[in-house]
């Protein structure tokens, strides 16, 4: 679509993406950010409270994205903000060990009962990619089984049928991936046991782990079947190989134990990243520790990084998970369950095919009859319809994630007025789904 289809167009955003696509690829420095699924001016952040972003323009927008997951007690929550300024007053790294790492990892192991060990790093994908290694050093084996529209960072290996921006851009193949990386990695379509078993018997004694997202939320939320994860494990075990839960959207969101805390099945190795951090780049993988024991300096699988602990960034993850009780998880619960029920109330009004799939507090929309079971089916979906949606919603003042392959996030800020915005915006979006053509 052309930018004239959006005559409320930002000028103060365009013109800040104007001079950052002269500086950095496509204007952005993480796809989805460009806008392009569904066509417009990127909106440039100035600033955020609670459950409002505010734009380049001035204008205010409730935020369903919520930094695609970080941001559960909403933007600028002052405890943490109190907690970042008392850490970075006391410097910004130091490059030794601190006990801000230390007490960030005894909160998350202290939640989390399978997570034994853990080693924090900076990033989802930095964290995904170590575990991987982890798992090859540990059973020294090479292949990994994957997901069809699992996202698990841009680790070379893992981007075979990713979901997130890579669906969104529809790569079949990203190029600078290697023929040998690509070869070991095996691709499976989600919720499909007789695949995986499949798999393990036609390579037996080379899969190393199994890797999933522990509830997918990167090709729109796609839960797993009951028993699918439980399956998963009892395959891995049966093979000899480690079962890998990738946490890093639902970790601390989708419970106090994020998916673990919601099924139970007990992983070899985890990830987490997201809700960890704060909204500071901090993540993390764990699990075993007769695995993690084989990471260097206790074991010979090497793995390090300049400013993983940060100081700043545990303190923010730190305060963000210490206001994470019962009472949090109940109202981010509520505050998700009152917008999907106005989210259908208004597209069924306006009788457009859709579904809401939720996992917990995560949920998305499918412009599609469902269910939506695995990412063949939710490419199947009207994503023309979530154009219409999107930027009807843009227009009145609500922020959603910029491509139909993405969760929605809220968070415990998301109040009466925050909701009824969204309320006042949606007959609007919904009518505008429902004229949407192809
Ligand atoms: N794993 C999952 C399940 C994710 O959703 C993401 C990011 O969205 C990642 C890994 C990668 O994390 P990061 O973007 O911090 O590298």
């Amino acid at each position: 679509m052309s930018e004239l289809a959006y005559p409320y167009e930002a000028p103060a955003s365009q013109a800040l993406f104007d001079r950052a696509s002269v500086v950095t690829p496509g204007g952005v420095n993480s796809p989805v950010r460009a806008f392009r699924a569904v066509g417009g001016t990127p909106r440039f952040m100035v600033s955020g409270t609670g459950p409002y972003l505010t734009d380049a323009d001035g204008r205010e927008y409730v935020d369903l994205v919520c930094s695609w997951g970080p941001m559960i007690l909403g933007h600028a929550h002052p405890e943490v903000v109190a907690a970042v300024q008392e850490a970075v007053a006391r410097g910004t790294s130091f490059g030794t060990p601190a006990e801000g790492e230390v007490a960030l990892a005894e909160a998350m192991t202290e939640r989390v009962a399978p997570l034994e060990q853990v080693r924090l790093v900076s990033s989802g994908t930095e964290a995904t990619m170590s575990a991987i290694r982890l798992a090859r050093g540990f059973t020294q084996r090479t292949k990994v089984i994957k997901f069809a529209g699992c996202y698990h960072g841009h680790v070379d290996s893992l981007l075979a049928a990713a979901g997130s921006g890579v669906a969104t851009f529809a790569l079949p193949d990203t190029p600078g991936v290697t023929g040998a990386q690509a070869s070991d990695t095996i691709v499976l379509p989600y919720n499909d046991l007789d695949a995986v078993h499949a798999a393990f018997a036609a390579h037996p004694g080379e899969i190393a782990c199994v890797i999933t997202e522990a509830s997918p939320g990167n090709m729109g939320v796609v839960p797993p079947l009951p028993g699918f994860n439980q399956g998963l494990k009892d395959a891995c075990a049966a093979n000899g190989a480690l079962f890998v839960s990738d946490e890093v959207m639902t970790g601390f969101r989708t419970s106090r134990a994020g998916w673990y805390g919601v099924e139970g099945v007990v992983p070899d190795l985890m990830t987490f990243g997201k809700v960890m951090g704060g909204g500071f780049p901090a993540a993390a993988f764990g699990g075993r520790a007769d695995v993690m024991a084989h990471l260097a300096p206790a074991g010979p699988v090497y793995q390090a990084g300049t400013l993983s602990g940060n100081p700043v960034a545990t303190a923010a993850g730190l305060a963000q998970l210490r206001l994470l009780d019962d009472a949090a998880y109940a109202k981010v619960d509520a505050v998700s369950e009152q917008i999907r029920g106005l989210v259908t109330e208004a597209l069924s009004k306006e009788g457009v095919a859709h579904t809401l799939q939720t996992a917990s507090n995560m949920f998305s929309v499918f412009f599609t009859d469902g269910p939506v079971r695995n990412y063949e089916d939710a490419k199947a979906q009207e994503s023309f319809r979530y154009t219409a949606f999107f930027h009807s919603l843009l227009a009145n003042g609500v922020y959603l994630p910029p491509s139909s392959f993405e969760s929605w996030f809220v968070s415990t800020a998301h109040d009466d007025r925050a909701v009824q915005r969204i309320a006042d915006a949606l007959p609007a979006a919904a009518r505008a789904a429902a004229e949407a053509t192809a």
